[in-house]
């Protein structure tokens, strides 16, 4: 059969000669390559301690953003799980009460949200389809487990801390949400 490649090699059964039966040709040969790495700038870094620069358009972990007086901003619509192709997202609606307008932004809040983060592929759909910028990819690492089910991030890790706020200018300013 004619050959696509050209690089296939017959295989031949002819006897070793004294040299590649001990090895030491091969065993040299190998060594050296390893040694013209060995001194070679390494191409990987020591992570978690060193970290790479991540391009502005990186998208890492999830954000559930307030507004400027401290309210969860998401109205529990559910757009953002319609809009998930990993069915990554599940949320519990629940309807604010008298009291809590300092909590919730809208009349209607998510009771619970819950993403899972092995299922997410980090494509940024859920950020795209929020009509309420509640939503928000960063350029945080969802950090590593042994268990499956610490990776179901609820409310507890996703929503902001009201006074260490996260920050999504990077985001907002890669031109898909026009430079608000
Ligand atoms: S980033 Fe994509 S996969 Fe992950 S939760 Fe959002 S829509 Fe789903
Ligand atoms: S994050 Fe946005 S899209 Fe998702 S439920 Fe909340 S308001 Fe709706």
């Amino acid at each position: 059969m004619e050959s696509l490649s050209n690089r296939k090699k017959e295989v031949s059964n002819k006897e070793m000669t004294f040299l590649e039966s001990i090895y030491l040709p091969a065993v040299f040969s190998g060594m050296s390559k390893t040694l013209k790495h060995a001194f070679r700038k390494p191409v990987t870094i020591r992570y978690p301690d060193e970290q790479r620069e991540f391009a502005p358009v990186y998208r890492g972990m999830h954000v559930l953003k307030r507004d400027e007086q401290g309210r969860e901003n998401c109205t529990a619509c559910g757009l953002c799980a319609v809009a998930c192709p990993a069915e990554a997202i599940t949320m519990t609606a629940a309807e604010r009460k008298k009291g809590e307008e300092h909590l919730y932004r809208e009349e209607k809040y998510a009771s619970s949200y819950e993403i899972n983060m092995l299922r997410c592929i980090f494509c940024g759909l859920c950020e795209e389809a929020c009509p309420k910028e509640a939503v928000f990819l960063t350029d945080r690492i969802v950090p590593t487990n042994f268990e499956r089910d610490t990776f179901v991030y609820g409310k507890d890790k996703l929503v902001e801390d009201v006074d260490n706020r996260v920050d999504i200018t990077k985001r907002q300013n890669t031109g898909k949400r026009g430079n608000k």
